[in-house]
């Protein structure tokens, strides 16, 4: 036993030595632009909760209408102990908002990913990811066992290079039959630079080459299009998204992951994605404040919160200006709630971070593996629920402490 702590702590000196070491900060106050860490109440700029529906009170009293009448667990898998009603009840609120034939909820994003990615593809296939892809899109492509090719971020030349190369190991012109698979992945809002995927373009590539299209909306579900659907409802194009991914933990508030696609694709992952077949269902208060969340999106309400939202960004964009090298997002003019604040160096992110804090603002210092070595970032998010002077406090305090480090 002395042997094996031994060895990790040295793996974990060898991390801290690079400033990549992490540590959990427990909080004691619900989710929100305000929380309480160590007795001390923190402006939080860390949340993907964009919306500010993490802790509001028509999510927490369908979450506890579910817990009265489904209890506290699931009791098993959906496909072995039945399936409960309320995740029923999201899969239909998910389709009907998505506008597609069907959906699935998994236990999580990762999970998402995961199970239907090794569900689609196997050794014969050839997955193709953009180079910033979440990590459970890495993760779920290397576990398939599919050929793996990277383009370069938010690259089409470099996309369209990769599968012409499919292609042509593909397409043996003698044995068509036994062609395998092709896909792409990519995110439609990358999750650490906020900035957006051009979806019709690397649609209109997959059309070329006969690939399928994988696209995760983590970053975009509730915030884009006229309906919130998404980036791909804003750029439409999601008619020619085979695979339609997005999580319940950020903009919706809650908790899990989902796909969205056809009936069949849906019934091909009941029947494939391990995943889903062999983990516990959802509690059912998760997927009760989900499908509260998805009505919440799609009202009136919904849009309110999702206006404040960019005029939240638009402020603190305008005050930050150049204090800091911004990642300039895409030519376009896609918002986004995302605004990394380059720093390049782990150590001198983690001292900006800590030098927040000591002021009572939370912003995480964001490095490497979650981002490349020396792009170590802080990582401001903003939300619905941030007032007009925590955004000034935010902006003077920052200029104040990269003006003082520089
Ligand atoms: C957070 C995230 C996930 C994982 O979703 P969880 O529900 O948190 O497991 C997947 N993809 C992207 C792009 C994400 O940002």
């Amino acid at each position: 036993m002395s042997n094996f702590n031994h060895e990790l702590n040295e793996r974990l000196d060898a991390s801290r030595a690079q400033g990549l070491h992490r540590e959990l900060r427990r909080v004691d106050s619900a989710q929100g632009t305000r929380i309480q860490m160590g007795g001390r109440m923190f402006l939080n700029f860390s949340s993907n909760d964009y919306l500010g529906l993490a802790n509001h009170p028509l999510l927490k009293e369908a979450a506890v209408r579910a817990v009265k009448k489904f209890g506290a667990g699931s009791g098993a898998s959906r496909l072995i102990c039945g399936s409960l009603a309320p995740h029923h009840e999201l899969e239909e609120a998910l389709a009907s908002f998505k506008k597609t034939g069907a959906a699935l909820a998994f236990s999580s994003g990762y999970a998402t990913a995961i199970g239907t990615i090794c569900a689609l593809l196997g050794k014969d296939d050839i997955i193709v990811l953009d180079k910033l892809v979440h990590a459970s899109v890495v993760d779920a492509a290397r576990l398939c066992g599919a050929k793996l090719r990277v383009f370069a971020h938010n690259d089409l030349n470099d996309l369209e290079d990769i599968l012409k190369w499919a292609n042509r190991v593909q397409c043996p012109k003698s044995k068509v039959q036994s062609r395998g698979r092709l896909m792409i992945v990519t995110e439609s809002i990358f999750s650490m630079d906020g900035d957006a995927a051009p979806l019709c373009e690397i649609a209109t590539l997959k059309e070329k080459y006969g690939a399928w299209l994988m696209v995760d909306e983590a970053h975009a579900t509730g915030l884009y299009g006229k309906n919130r659907r998404g980036l791909a409802e804003e750029l439409g194009v999601s008619d020619r998204i085979e695979i339609q991914m997005g999580t319940l933990g950020k903009a919706l508030g809650a908790s899990g992951g989902f796909i969205c696609g056809s009936r069949t694709l849906i019934d091909f992952l009941v029947n494939h994605a391990r995943s889903f077949i062999f983990s516990t269902a959802p509690v059912p208060a998760a997927a009760a404040a989900a499908t509260a969340a998805i009505q919440m999106v799609q009202s009136i309400e919904g849009e309110k919160r999702r206006e404040m939202l960019w005029s939240r960004v638009r402020e603190f964009q305008s005050q930050i200006g150049n204090t800091a090298s911004r990642v300039r997002s895409r030519k376009s003019m896609i918002p986004s709630a995302i605004v990394p604040i380059m720093v390049g160096d782990e150590k001198k992110a983690v001292e900006v971070a800590a030098a927040l804090r000591e002021r009572g603002i939370f912003v995480p210092a964001i490095r490497y593996p979650t981002v490349a070595r020396g792009k170590a970032r802080l990582r401001v998010t903003l939300t619905t629920t941030h007032m007009t002077e925590e955004i000034h406090l935010l902006v003077a305090t920052l200029k104040e402490i990269v003006n003082r480090k520089s």
